[in-house]
Protein backbone atom coordinates (compact mmCIF):
# COMPACT_ATOMS: atom_id res chain seq x y z
CA UNK A 1 0.00 0.00 0.00
CA UNK A 2 1.25 3.55 -1.17
CA UNK A 3 1.29 5.46 1.85
CA UNK A 4 1.31 9.82 1.68
CA UNK A 5 4.50 12.04 2.39
CA UNK A 6 6.27 11.35 5.75
CA UNK A 7 6.13 13.77 8.27
CA UNK A 8 9.77 14.68 6.92
CA UNK A 9 8.71 15.25 3.73
CA UNK A 10 6.63 17.61 4.20
CA UNK A 11 8.77 19.66 6.50
CA UNK A 12 11.82 19.48 3.23
CA UNK A 13 9.24 20.59 0.85
CA UNK A 14 7.62 23.45 3.05
CA UNK A 15 11.16 24.65 3.60
CA UNK A 16 12.11 24.52 0.01
CA UNK A 17 8.58 26.61 -0.84
CA UNK A 18 9.90 29.25 2.03
CA UNK A 19 13.33 29.84 1.25
CA UNK A 20 12.64 29.89 -2.57
CA UNK A 21 9.42 32.06 -1.39
CA UNK A 22 12.23 35.01 0.25
CA UNK A 23 15.02 34.01 -2.62
CA UNK A 24 12.68 35.14 -5.29
CA UNK A 25 10.90 38.01 -3.50
CA UNK A 26 13.26 39.61 -0.69
CA UNK A 27 12.66 40.46 2.17
CA UNK A 28 9.39 39.35 3.30
CA UNK A 29 7.27 39.23 6.84
CA UNK A 30 6.15 36.29 8.29
CA UNK A 31 2.32 37.26 8.13
CA UNK A 32 3.18 37.63 4.49
CA UNK A 33 4.32 34.11 4.24
CA UNK A 34 2.05 32.94 6.80
CA UNK A 35 -0.55 33.87 3.93
CA UNK A 36 1.08 33.11 0.65
CA UNK A 37 2.14 29.83 1.44
CA UNK A 38 -0.72 28.50 3.03
CA UNK A 39 0.72 27.34 6.49
CA UNK A 40 -0.03 28.57 9.94
CA UNK A 41 1.65 30.91 12.07
CA UNK A 42 3.61 28.07 14.44
CA UNK A 43 4.74 26.05 11.54
CA UNK A 44 5.96 28.97 9.66
CA UNK A 45 7.97 30.10 13.21
CA UNK A 46 9.32 26.19 13.09
CA UNK A 47 10.38 27.00 9.35
CA UNK A 48 11.92 30.07 9.72
CA UNK A 49 13.95 28.89 13.06
CA UNK A 50 14.83 25.46 10.58
CA UNK A 51 16.44 27.88 7.90
CA UNK A 52 18.23 30.50 9.88
CA UNK A 53 19.48 27.81 12.12
CA UNK A 54 21.19 25.88 8.04
CA UNK A 55 22.31 29.77 7.58
CA UNK A 56 20.51 30.61 4.71
CA UNK A 57 17.85 33.00 5.78
CA UNK A 58 18.09 36.06 8.45
CA UNK A 59 15.14 37.50 10.37
CA UNK A 60 14.98 40.99 11.77
CA UNK A 61 12.51 43.36 13.14
CA UNK A 62 11.12 45.37 10.27
CA UNK A 63 12.43 49.50 9.28
CA UNK A 64 8.78 50.66 9.34
CA UNK A 65 7.21 50.11 12.87
CA UNK A 66 4.44 52.68 12.60
CA UNK A 67 1.71 50.52 13.36
CA UNK A 68 0.93 49.67 16.90
CA UNK A 69 1.34 45.65 18.12
CA UNK A 70 3.85 43.60 17.90
CA UNK A 71 5.54 43.74 14.53
CA UNK A 72 5.50 40.88 12.33
CA UNK A 73 9.42 39.53 11.58
CA UNK A 74 11.06 40.51 8.25
CA UNK A 75 12.44 36.83 7.24
CA UNK A 76 15.34 38.03 3.83
CA UNK A 77 17.38 35.18 2.38
CA UNK A 78 21.29 35.17 3.41
CA UNK A 79 23.67 35.74 0.75
CA UNK A 80 26.31 33.97 2.08
CA UNK A 81 25.02 31.34 0.76
CA UNK A 82 26.23 31.58 -2.44
CA UNK A 83 27.04 30.27 -6.11
CA UNK A 84 29.68 31.00 -9.09
CA UNK A 85 27.87 32.43 -12.26
CA UNK A 86 29.66 32.88 -15.63
CA UNK A 87 28.65 33.42 -18.91
CA UNK A 88 30.45 32.87 -22.16
CA UNK A 89 29.25 35.30 -24.69
CA UNK A 90 30.44 36.24 -27.91
CA UNK A 91 31.97 39.40 -26.95
CA UNK A 92 33.13 38.47 -23.35
CA UNK A 93 33.77 36.23 -20.66
CA UNK A 94 32.12 36.83 -17.34
CA UNK A 95 32.11 35.36 -14.00
CA UNK A 96 30.10 36.41 -11.04
CA UNK A 97 29.60 35.42 -7.32
CA UNK A 98 26.40 35.46 -6.62
CA UNK A 99 23.91 35.47 -3.22
CA UNK A 100 21.13 33.77 -2.40
CA UNK A 101 18.53 35.95 -3.31
CA UNK A 102 19.62 36.67 -6.84
CA UNK A 103 22.39 39.23 -5.99
CA UNK A 104 25.38 39.65 -7.40
CA UNK A 105 28.03 39.71 -5.15
CA UNK A 106 31.27 39.77 -7.16
CA UNK A 107 31.89 39.75 -10.97
CA UNK A 108 35.16 39.99 -13.60
CA UNK A 109 34.24 40.90 -16.58
CA UNK A 110 36.94 39.77 -20.07
CA UNK A 111 36.32 41.12 -23.33
CA UNK A 112 37.14 39.16 -26.01
CA UNK A 113 37.32 39.29 -29.73
CA UNK A 114 34.74 37.54 -31.98
CA UNK A 115 35.40 34.30 -33.63
CA UNK A 116 36.82 30.73 -33.27
CA UNK A 117 38.10 30.32 -29.55
CA UNK A 118 39.94 27.93 -28.05
CA UNK A 119 37.99 26.14 -24.65
CA UNK A 120 41.11 26.81 -23.18
CA UNK A 121 41.05 30.64 -23.49
CA UNK A 122 37.59 30.32 -21.64
CA UNK A 123 38.68 28.20 -18.81
CA UNK A 124 41.99 29.72 -17.79
CA UNK A 125 39.84 33.46 -17.32
CA UNK A 126 37.26 31.98 -15.77
CA UNK A 127 39.38 29.48 -13.21
CA UNK A 128 41.68 33.25 -12.86
CA UNK A 129 38.27 35.07 -11.88
CA UNK A 130 37.23 32.08 -9.21
CA UNK A 131 40.67 32.29 -7.65
CA UNK A 132 40.30 36.43 -7.16
CA UNK A 133 36.95 35.91 -5.81
CA UNK A 134 37.54 33.62 -3.69
CA UNK A 135 40.08 35.40 -1.66
CA UNK A 136 36.88 37.77 -0.84
CA UNK A 137 34.98 35.52 0.23
CA UNK A 138 34.04 36.30 4.49
CA UNK A 139 34.45 33.48 6.61
CA UNK A 140 31.65 31.65 6.84
CA UNK A 141 30.15 31.76 3.74
CA UNK A 142 28.23 28.45 1.97
CA UNK A 143 29.44 27.66 -1.84
CA UNK A 144 26.50 25.58 -3.15
CA UNK A 145 27.27 24.99 -6.67
CA UNK A 146 27.58 26.51 -9.92
CA UNK A 147 26.09 27.18 -12.79
CA UNK A 148 26.93 28.22 -16.55
CA UNK A 149 25.26 29.66 -19.76
CA UNK A 150 26.91 29.83 -23.29
CA UNK A 151 25.72 30.07 -26.74
CA UNK A 152 25.53 26.40 -27.85
CA UNK A 153 23.77 23.14 -27.96
CA UNK A 154 24.70 21.90 -24.79
CA UNK A 155 23.87 17.97 -23.07
CA UNK A 156 21.71 18.40 -20.00
CA UNK A 157 23.13 15.51 -18.11
CA UNK A 158 26.97 16.75 -18.20
CA UNK A 159 27.79 19.76 -19.71
CA UNK A 160 28.80 18.60 -23.43
CA UNK A 161 28.61 21.41 -25.56
CA UNK A 162 27.43 19.40 -29.08
CA UNK A 163 27.71 22.62 -31.07
CA UNK A 164 28.94 26.25 -30.67
CA UNK A 165 29.67 27.44 -34.39
CA UNK A 166 30.41 30.93 -33.58
CA UNK A 167 33.04 30.07 -31.47
CA UNK A 168 33.82 26.97 -33.34
CA UNK A 169 33.20 24.10 -30.38
CA UNK A 170 32.12 20.80 -31.56
CA UNK A 171 31.62 18.33 -28.99
CA UNK A 172 33.67 20.17 -26.33
CA UNK A 173 33.40 18.25 -22.15
CA UNK A 174 32.81 21.77 -21.01
CA UNK A 175 31.13 20.92 -17.69
CA UNK A 176 34.07 18.26 -16.88
CA UNK A 177 36.64 20.74 -17.37
CA UNK A 178 34.48 23.58 -15.28
CA UNK A 179 34.49 20.55 -12.56
CA UNK A 180 38.04 20.30 -12.41
CA UNK A 181 38.19 24.08 -11.68
CA UNK A 182 35.78 24.09 -8.81
CA UNK A 183 36.04 20.65 -7.54
CA UNK A 184 34.46 17.82 -7.73
CA UNK A 185 32.19 18.03 -4.52
CA UNK A 186 29.55 20.63 -6.08
CA UNK A 187 27.63 20.14 -9.25
CA UNK A 188 28.72 22.44 -11.91
CA UNK A 189 25.74 22.79 -14.22
CA UNK A 190 25.83 24.02 -17.84
CA UNK A 191 22.97 25.41 -19.79
CA UNK A 192 21.88 27.26 -23.30
CA UNK A 193 22.42 31.33 -22.82
CA UNK A 194 18.92 31.64 -23.95
CA UNK A 195 17.13 29.01 -21.69
CA UNK A 196 18.77 30.65 -18.90
CA UNK A 197 17.57 34.22 -20.24
CA UNK A 198 14.42 32.87 -20.83
CA UNK A 199 14.61 31.06 -17.12
CA UNK A 200 15.69 34.26 -15.69
CA UNK A 201 13.02 36.49 -17.01
CA UNK A 202 10.36 34.21 -15.91
CA UNK A 203 11.28 33.73 -11.86
CA UNK A 204 12.90 37.04 -11.58
CA UNK A 205 12.27 39.49 -14.96
CA UNK A 206 9.69 40.78 -17.40
CA UNK A 207 7.95 37.70 -17.73
CA UNK A 208 7.15 36.61 -13.52
CA UNK A 209 3.68 35.08 -13.54
CA UNK A 210 3.92 34.69 -17.13
CA UNK A 211 4.05 30.95 -17.94
CA UNK A 212 4.06 30.50 -21.63
CA UNK A 213 7.00 32.29 -22.96
CA UNK A 214 9.12 32.68 -26.25
CA UNK A 215 12.87 34.69 -25.16
CA UNK A 216 14.85 35.57 -28.53
CA UNK A 217 18.48 36.71 -27.94
CA UNK A 218 20.39 38.08 -30.44
CA UNK A 219 24.27 38.14 -31.01
CA UNK A 220 26.53 36.42 -33.13
CA UNK A 221 23.09 34.45 -33.85
CA UNK A 222 19.59 34.24 -32.75
CA UNK A 223 19.30 31.72 -29.75
CA UNK A 224 15.96 30.75 -28.03
CA UNK A 225 14.55 30.03 -24.75
CA UNK A 226 10.82 29.09 -24.29
CA UNK A 227 8.71 28.56 -21.24
CA UNK A 228 5.83 26.44 -21.68
CA UNK A 229 3.19 25.33 -18.73
CA UNK A 230 5.64 27.19 -16.47
CA UNK A 231 8.41 24.61 -17.12
CA UNK A 232 11.14 25.44 -19.75
CA UNK A 233 11.16 23.43 -22.72
CA UNK A 234 14.17 22.13 -23.23
CA UNK A 235 13.25 18.79 -25.40
CA UNK A 236 14.71 14.94 -25.26
CA UNK A 237 18.20 15.76 -25.12
CA UNK A 238 18.42 19.23 -24.04
CA UNK A 239 19.04 21.05 -27.39
CA UNK A 240 15.18 22.22 -28.26
CA UNK A 241 14.43 25.70 -28.88
CA UNK A 242 17.03 26.58 -31.25
CA UNK A 243 15.01 28.92 -33.33
CA UNK A 244 17.87 30.67 -34.74
CA UNK A 245 18.12 27.49 -37.14
CA UNK A 246 14.49 27.11 -38.39
CA UNK A 247 14.61 27.49 -42.10
CA UNK A 248 12.82 30.76 -43.29
CA UNK A 249 14.59 31.33 -46.62
CA UNK A 250 15.85 28.52 -48.33
CA UNK A 251 17.53 30.26 -51.67
CA UNK A 252 18.92 32.33 -48.67
CA UNK A 253 22.25 32.73 -47.07
CA UNK A 254 24.68 29.87 -45.83
CA UNK A 255 24.57 29.87 -41.84
CA UNK A 256 26.99 28.46 -39.47
CA UNK A 257 25.17 25.20 -38.58
CA UNK A 258 25.60 23.91 -42.17
CA UNK A 259 22.00 24.54 -43.70
CA UNK A 260 21.23 27.31 -45.80
CA UNK A 261 18.17 30.03 -45.27
CA UNK A 262 17.91 29.70 -41.39
CA UNK A 263 16.33 32.39 -39.31
CA UNK A 264 19.85 33.83 -37.87
CA UNK A 265 20.87 34.22 -41.32
CA UNK A 266 17.62 36.90 -41.86
CA UNK A 267 17.55 38.70 -38.83
CA UNK A 268 21.23 38.22 -36.83
CA UNK A 269 23.44 40.92 -36.76
CA UNK A 270 25.45 40.09 -40.01
CA UNK A 271 21.82 39.90 -41.99
CA UNK A 272 21.59 43.74 -40.79
CA UNK A 273 25.07 44.91 -41.26
CA UNK A 274 25.20 44.07 -44.18
CA UNK A 275 21.67 45.41 -45.69
CA UNK A 276 23.29 48.80 -44.08
CA UNK A 277 26.28 48.32 -45.86
CA UNK A 278 28.47 48.48 -42.84
CA UNK A 279 31.60 46.39 -42.40
CA UNK A 280 32.11 44.66 -38.83
CA UNK A 281 30.14 42.86 -36.05
CA UNK A 282 28.80 43.46 -32.70
CA UNK A 283 26.37 45.21 -30.71
CA UNK A 284 27.73 49.11 -31.26
CA UNK A 285 27.50 48.73 -35.14
CA UNK A 286 23.91 47.71 -34.80
CA UNK A 287 23.21 50.40 -32.01
CA UNK A 288 24.86 52.75 -35.08
CA UNK A 289 22.48 51.42 -37.87
CA UNK A 290 19.58 52.08 -35.21
CA UNK A 291 20.80 55.36 -34.64
CA UNK A 292 21.42 56.12 -38.59
CA UNK A 293 17.77 54.93 -39.57
CA UNK A 294 15.81 57.46 -36.34
CA UNK A 295 18.09 60.19 -38.43
CA UNK A 296 16.75 59.37 -41.49
CA UNK A 297 19.42 57.57 -43.58
CA UNK A 298 17.66 55.38 -45.85
CA UNK A 299 19.90 52.89 -46.50
CA UNK A 300 19.71 52.04 -42.77
CA UNK A 301 15.82 52.51 -42.64
CA UNK A 302 15.45 49.91 -45.48
CA UNK A 303 18.03 47.73 -43.35
CA UNK A 304 15.63 47.92 -40.32
CA UNK A 305 12.48 47.25 -42.24
CA UNK A 306 14.29 44.50 -44.53
CA UNK A 307 15.62 42.62 -41.21
CA UNK A 308 11.74 43.71 -39.16
CA UNK A 309 9.80 42.22 -41.17
CA UNK A 310 11.73 38.62 -41.14
CA UNK A 311 11.92 39.05 -37.64
CA UNK A 312 8.08 39.02 -38.21
CA UNK A 313 7.43 36.09 -39.91
CA UNK A 314 9.83 33.80 -37.35
CA UNK A 315 7.74 35.41 -34.50
CA UNK A 316 4.25 34.94 -36.22
CA UNK A 317 5.57 31.44 -36.58
CA UNK A 318 6.69 30.93 -32.86
CA UNK A 319 3.46 32.48 -31.96
CA UNK A 320 1.13 29.71 -33.80
CA UNK A 321 3.54 27.17 -32.54
CA UNK A 322 3.50 28.07 -28.80
CA UNK A 323 0.78 30.23 -28.34
CA UNK A 324 2.73 32.14 -25.60
CA UNK A 325 1.74 35.53 -23.68
CA UNK A 326 5.02 37.09 -24.22
CA UNK A 327 7.94 37.15 -26.54
CA UNK A 328 11.03 39.03 -25.68
CA UNK A 329 13.60 40.61 -27.61
CA UNK A 330 17.14 40.49 -26.09
CA UNK A 331 20.80 41.46 -26.80
CA UNK A 332 21.45 42.78 -30.24
CA UNK A 333 17.30 42.39 -30.94
CA UNK A 334 16.62 44.14 -28.50
CA UNK A 335 17.17 47.37 -30.46
CA UNK A 336 16.60 45.81 -33.70
CA UNK A 337 12.81 45.48 -32.29
CA UNK A 338 12.40 48.58 -30.80
CA UNK A 339 13.34 50.11 -34.08
CA UNK A 340 11.29 47.88 -35.96
CA UNK A 341 7.99 47.29 -33.35
CA UNK A 342 5.59 48.49 -36.30
CA UNK A 343 6.88 45.95 -38.62
CA UNK A 344 6.98 43.08 -36.46
CA UNK A 345 3.71 43.79 -35.15
CA UNK A 346 2.23 44.10 -38.98
CA UNK A 347 4.13 41.19 -39.76
CA UNK A 348 2.65 39.23 -36.29
CA UNK A 349 -1.00 40.07 -37.73
CA UNK A 350 -1.16 39.40 -41.22
CA UNK A 351 0.75 35.68 -40.20
CA UNK A 352 -0.14 34.97 -37.10
CA UNK A 353 -3.45 33.04 -36.12
CA UNK A 354 -5.71 35.34 -34.40
CA UNK A 355 -6.62 32.64 -31.63
CA UNK A 356 -2.84 32.18 -31.28
CA UNK A 357 -1.85 35.90 -31.34
CA UNK A 358 -4.79 37.77 -29.59
CA UNK A 359 -3.10 38.00 -26.26
CA UNK A 360 0.65 38.45 -26.86
CA UNK A 361 2.45 40.65 -24.82
CA UNK A 362 5.91 41.61 -27.28
CA UNK A 363 8.36 43.14 -24.44
CA UNK A 364 12.31 43.91 -24.01
CA UNK A 365 14.06 42.06 -21.08
CA UNK A 366 13.65 43.62 -17.49
CA UNK A 367 16.94 41.69 -15.99
CA UNK A 368 18.97 43.37 -19.07
CA UNK A 369 22.32 41.62 -19.93
CA UNK A 370 22.16 40.15 -16.69
CA UNK A 371 19.90 37.93 -17.24
CA UNK A 372 22.34 35.10 -18.30
CA UNK A 373 24.20 35.57 -15.20
CA UNK A 374 20.86 35.36 -12.99
CA UNK A 375 19.63 32.34 -14.89
CA UNK A 376 23.05 30.58 -14.78
CA UNK A 377 23.11 30.84 -10.48
CA UNK A 378 19.34 30.21 -10.79
CA UNK A 379 19.96 26.40 -11.84
CA UNK A 380 23.12 26.20 -9.71
CA UNK A 381 20.89 27.35 -6.57
CA UNK A 382 17.96 24.75 -8.03
CA UNK A 383 19.63 21.66 -5.67
CA UNK A 384 19.51 23.97 -2.52
CA UNK A 385 16.03 25.19 -2.88
CA UNK A 386 14.43 21.96 -3.67
CA UNK A 387 15.77 20.75 -0.49
CA UNK A 388 17.25 23.13 1.87
CA UNK A 389 18.73 20.37 4.46
CA UNK A 390 21.21 19.25 2.01
CA UNK A 391 24.12 18.40 3.86
ZN1 LIG B 1 21.51 27.34 -39.11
Amino acid sequence: MRTGPSQDEIRRLNLGALLRYVHLRGPTSRAELTTNLGLNRSTIGALTADLAAAGLILEELPRDRGRAGRPSLVVRPEPAAYVFAFTIEADRITAARVGLGGVILDRRDTPRPRGELPPVEVVAPLADAVRAMQRSIPPGARYIGSGAAVSAMVRREDGLVRLAPHVGWVDEPLGETLAKVLGPDRPVTIRNGADLRALAEHTRGAAVGCDNLVYLHGDAGIGGGIIAGGRPMTGHGGYGGEVGHMVVNPAGSPCGCGARGCWETEVGEAALLRAAARDGYGRELVAAVVDAAARGDAVAQNAIRQVGDWLGFGVANLVNIFNPEMVIFGGSLREVYLAAAAQVRSRLNRNGLPACREHVRLRTPLLGDDAALLGAAEVAFEPLLKDPLLP
